[in-house]
């Protein structure tokens, strides 16, 4: 079963909230997957920017061979142009003056590197002169195929003469790749004189060696240029490498290189301070992200706190009213409460403000502690116990026996009182008025339960103060339904649902048992336990309460055969009075059981003496006569004057305990109490004061003087099966004179008082 009193169901939620800190997890989470994303994009930021930078290096790289390549051909071409655009060159040529030619033109430019081959052929392609740079070992006329003639032919179609124009193109001749221009060898001066279509051709060759391209590598600090000969990979083609392709437009190789990583190269450099600064920005983040995280962690407590806080009383610990609504809207109390399992009671302090007028707020609330604390002790797990007001308790007990424990606890709730609290060094005495409901069964929200708690407890203040009140549906009419009342009172007696009870009343000064009150009991089949308070007034008004008075006469005649020397008090109901035939039917009853009327005292109270009085004199007076000792019950509720009550034949007075209540709380109340004992003396009655719960009220009564008492202090009401044992205990414990008078209390044992 759940166990739902304050205590567990707040420490419950706030280990939970501990454990599982949702607004914590939700920031470690978070910060974690900002630690990784700032991570991530920091590396692939550099990533990207290195890349970036090689690719623009490898642009640069792939312009500057492109620019180197096109400034050879632009030199190749301009020398070329230079010796054949020459009058005297193209004289010698027509001439065949090959050591001229050499002289003038292929020296030079074999010699400064100008070029490493040169040749010239007419228009019918037959090489005519030739020179190559000697230490290259080469034979032109078997580069210069017919065939590579024919294409260079091809290459200088429709060159324009007249503006000195060379192309250019490259061959591959063996391993070498050879990068040629070609111009028509052309007497400039007199060009007008022949036909541009029959002039010769001038070719200058320049191998694209090896150490050339090592020059323009270190120029442009190119790792490893290079040229790859025959038709280049496509990968090479799609890297964008220079290639290069023959007169016939195809592909014989490709310049290649190692592309340049100058990104990689600062990748390396700032690959160090990098990683330190992610570390270092890692360290802090998760640093960060653990501080935050303690503190949702402290906030979620702490909100868990306010929580527990809002639905619990400071004073008691107990939950207050919103969290017992709270309970009670739990599924294990919707549960019960479909179930018909549930069982309700509500508590409410007696006359609490008086107890505050009397020993302050302070002390006030310290009662409130100890009367939690009693009430608590007394519910079995699983019930939610909850202060929902000032002096204001009310338990929801569950289960399948809810019902039962719930009388139960109510019971022992009332009896929780019986004890004297301590506050403030001083002994308290307290009362509760306790109303319970059950819902036996029937499907009853808990607030309606709650409702009929609460109603039961509101009759209990007024007429049971002393007893738990079980709800029953009349009591929503305002008291017991009449005519159900009278109905179930009538089947009352012959069902044997009346009972007698006596209540012992003692001397004040010895506590010697004198007397005993007779009070009616109904325990009724559909209503419960009712109070002689709520029947009795039904009894008077149908009549009935003429066979009540009769029984409780008889059964008072039977039991007082047990108790030799005690007197019998009766209760007697101004209606009872007017009956023209009480007394006779009181004496009769007496003396069918052989006993003698002054062995019983007949209760009034004032009411049929001021309604009444001409009646009440005469009735009081009779009674009297036959020996019935009269005494007058609830004294100084009621209007009489000491001249009025004088007119009636009383011999006792029974202060109402009304008076007794108030005793040590106010002045007012000592006073009054003083007063009510010394009116009595004078009017020479003896006095009994009612209602005495605790040892204060006795020491003020024993002060003051009054005669004797009556109360739960002593006994409540039993029945009179244990009397015996009853008058037996109070013997044994009651007070002693000894010596010159002094007295000597002694405690009379809660077990005594009920
Ligand atoms: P009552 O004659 O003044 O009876 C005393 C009432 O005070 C009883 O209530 C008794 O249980 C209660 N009492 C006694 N000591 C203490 C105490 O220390 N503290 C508190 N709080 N209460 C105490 P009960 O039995 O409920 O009777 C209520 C009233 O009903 C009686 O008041 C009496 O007027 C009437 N009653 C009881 N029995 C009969 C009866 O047989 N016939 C008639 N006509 N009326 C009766
Ligand atoms: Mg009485
Ligand atoms: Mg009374």
């Amino acid at each position: 079963m759940v166990d739902l009193t304050a205590e567990t169901v707040g420490q419950g939620r706030d280990r939970f909230q501990m454990m599982r800190n949702p607004l914590a997890g939700h920031i470690t989470l978070q910060a974690a997957i900002r630690i990784l994303m700032t991570v991530v994009t920091v590396v692939l930021a550099t990533l990207w920017m290195a890349h970036k930078q090689n690719e623009q290096a490898q642009k640069a790289t792939l312009t500057m061979v492109g620019g180197g390549l096109d400034a050879w051909e632009d030199h190749v071409k301009a020398f070329t142009r230079d010796y054949a655009l020459w009058d005297a060159g193209y004289d010698a040529y027509v001439a065949g003056d090959k050591t001229w030619l050499y002289e003038n033109i292929g020296a030079g430019i074999t010699e400064t590197e100008v070029a490493d081959i040169i040749v010239m052929f007419g228009q019918d392609g037959k090489i005519t002169y030739e020179s190559v740079r000697e230490e290259l070992n080469a034979v032109p006329s078997q580069i210069f195929t017919p065939e590579v003639v024919g294409q260079i032919q091809d290459l200088a179609k429709d060159i324009n003469v007249a503006d000195g124009e060379q192309r250019s193109g490259y061959l591959r001749s063996g391993n070498d790749v050879l990068m040629i221009a070609v111009a028509h060898i052309t007497p400039i001066s007199r060009l007008a004189e022949f036909d541009t279509t029959t002039l010769p051709y001038m070719v200058l060759g320049l191998y694209l060696n090896r150490d050339r391209l090592d020059d323009l590598g270190q120029k442009f600090l190119i790792d490893d240029l290079h040229l790859e000969l025959g038709a280049p990979a496509r990968e090479i083609v799609e890297a964008g490498f220079s290639v290069i392709s023959n007169m016939s437009g195809q592909p014989i190789g490709a310049m290649t290189w190692s592309p340049p990583t100058p990104g990689f190269a600062v990748l390396r450099n700032v690959f160090l301070p990098l990683t330190g600064g992610i570390l270092l920005s890692c360290l802090f983040a998760i640093g960060t992200a653990f501080r935050t995280r303690s503190i949702a962690a402290k906030l979620a407590a702490n909100e868990a706190a306010a929580v527990t806080a809002a639905r619990r009383d400071n004073l008691t610990g107990l939950i207050n009213r919103y969290g017992f609504n709270e309970a009670l809207d739990s599924p294990e109390f919707r549960e019960a409460s479909e179930a018909g399992e549930l069982g309700m009671i509500y508590i409410d302090i007696n006359g609490f403000k008086a107890v505050n007028d009397s020993i302050g707020h302070h002390g006030g609330d310290e009662l409130v502690k100890l009367v939690a604390t009693r009430l608590k002790a007394t519910l079995p797990p699983g019930t939610a116990f909850a202060r929902i007001g000032g002096d204001e308790f009310a338990a929801a007990l569950l289960g399948k026996n809810s019902n039962e424990t719930a009388s139960g606890s109510a019971a022992a709730m009332v009896h929780a009182f019986d004890e004297p609290f301590t506050v403030a060094g001083f002994e308290f005495h307290a009362t509760a008025a306790v109303g319970y409901a059950v819902s036996g069964g029937q499907r009853l929200s808990p607030p309606e339960l709650l409702c009929r708690a609460d109603l039961a407890m509101y009759l209990a203040k007024n007429v049971a103060e002393r007893e738990a009140l079980v709800y029953h549906p009349t009591m929503e009419t305002g008291a017991l339904e009449k005519k159900q009342v009278e109905a179930a009172l009538r089947r009352a007696v012959e069902a044997e649902e009346i009972k007698v009870f006596y209540q012992p009343v003692v001397r004040a000064t010895d506590m010697a048992v004198v007397g005993l009150e007779a009070l009616v009991r109904w325990n009724s089949k559909e209503f419960g336990n009712v109070s002689p308070a709520l029947f009795i007034p039904v009894a008077e008004d149908t009549g009935l309460i003429d066979d009540i008075g009769r029984f409780v006469m008889r059964q008072a005649c039977i039991d007082i055969a047990r108790w030799p020397g005690l007197k019998i008090a009766i209760n007697v109901s101004p209606v009872q009075l007017r009956d023209p035939n009480f007394a006779a039917d009181m004496t009769a009853i007496v003396q069918r059981h052989g006993l003698s009327p002054h062995q019983f005292e007949l209760e009034l109270t004032e009411g049929i003496l001021v309604n009444n009085p001409t009646i009440a004199k005469r009735r009081l007076a009779t009674l009297k006569e036959l020996g019935f000792i009269l005494s007058l019950d609830d004294f100084g509720t009621g209007f009489s004057s000491i001249g009025y009550l004088r007119q009636f034949p009383f011999d006792i007075l029974k202060v109402d305990r009304s008076f007794v209540r108030d005793i040590g709380l106010n002045a007012t109340a000592n006073a009054l109490i003083q007063s009510l004992v010394s009116l009595g003396d004078a009017m020479n009655l003896s006095v009994i004061a009612e209602g005495i719960e605790n040892e204060d009220q006795l020491k003020l009564l024993r002060l003051v003087q009054c005669e004797y008492v009556q109360g739960f202090l002593i006994s409540r009401p039993v029945p009179a099966t244990e009397i015996d044992a009853l008058l037996a205990t109070l013997n044994d414990k009651r007070q002693v004179r000894i010596g010159g008078g002094s007295i000597v209390e002694q405690v009379i044992p809660a077990a005594a008082r009920g």
